[in-house]
């Protein structure tokens, strides 16, 4: 079987990915240097040095080892990953239980990502976890909140009553301590990882985020007891949350093997109505890794 992902642009955004209820997740900003989840980690997560894990389902988590490993081998620096807090010690564990197995314990940088803690990558990049519902329940019976991500570019814009003056005029001032910028942020993708419904979608930074990769797991009538179930999200809970956010691309990810892909897209389609227009599939710009690569399809909306 041929390896696929999936290459989405909007503007200057790209995102590749690949994306099956179950099977893999990931999702790699090559230009923000950044994963979401790591699925089984391929060589487009590899690449990148900043990895956010949303929670430890073994479809988002279960290249993580490899992760490190191969970085080492490969004699890149080791990389951060950044995971909701409880998962970081058995990560830690899960490493050295490798050691054990290979031989070789690679180098790690793990980082408790804690919702509202905004996470610096670049001076003009920051990284805001926030808490997501898709709660996980290990086999201790202790409870792991999901965490979802938002990649926010950070500019400092020139207060309106300095933008007539000079290069110069503008120097003394800032040698004179006047605050003559304002702290700009504008949310470039938000990735929601596994969830239902929750309070989240009514934070700012996600609702106003340029694209946002929101899974859609269930479709089918009767699907709606799995969704809930699993904390999913089912596609009239779509319909219920589309109407308030504010975002020009709206990507679904995570769809459910049970159901055809067409019939996937034919029931979005008529669910969202009018907000299909800027609803589309991850996984409609597959592409393959040998051969031509097949166009883009259209979007969810196109006759
Ligand atoms: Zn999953
Ligand atoms: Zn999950």
């Amino acid at each position: 079987m041929a390896t696929t992902r999936a290459e989405f642009v909007h503007d200057n955004l790209r995102l590749i990915g690949s994306s099956l209820a179950g099977e893999e997740t990931f999702i790699v900003a090559p230009e923000l240097n950044l994963a979401f989840d790591v699925g089984r980690c391929p060589g487009d997560v590899l690449n990148v040095d900043h990895v956010f894990l949303t929670h430890g389902h073994m479809d988002h988590a279960a290249g993580v080892a490899y992760y490190f490993s191969q970085r080492m081998f490969l004699d890149n620096a080791p990389g951060h990953l950044y995971a909701p807090r409880p998962l970081i010690e058995p990560l830690r564990r899960l490493l050295r239980i490798w050691a054990d197995i290979d031989g070789h314990e690679p180098p790690a940088n793990l980082h408790a990502a804690e919702p509202g803690v905004d996470i610096e990558l670049r001076r003009d990049l920051i990284v805001r976890p926030f808490t997501v519902n898709h709660p996980c329940r290990r086999h201790d019976r202790s409870v792991v909140p999901a965490l979802g991500f938002t990649a926010i570019e950070v500019r400092q814009k020139l207060l309106a009553e300095y933008q007539d003056l000079t290069g110069p005029q503008l120097v003394a001032l800032k040698q004179q301590g006047v605050a003559i910028t304002r702290r700009v942020e504008r949310p470039l993708v938000t990735y929601c990882g596994d969830t239902a419904v929750g309070d989240f979608f009514q934070l700012d930074f996600v609702r106003t985020s340029r694209v946002l990769l929101l899974e859609c797991t269930f479709v089918e009538p009767d699907h709606i007891d799995r969704a809930r179930a699993g904390y999913h999200m089912h596609v009239s809970d779509l319909a219920r949350v589309i109407p308030a956010l504010a975002c020009e691309r709206i990507v679904l990810v995570h769809l459910s093997r049970r159901t055809p892909h067409a019939v996937a897209k034919a029931t979005v389609r008529r669910e969202l109505g009018e907000h299909a227009a800027r609803v589309v599939f991850l996984m409609d710009y597959r592409r393959r890794r040998r051969g031509p690569d097949a166009p883009p399809a259209a979007t969810i909306s196109a006759p």
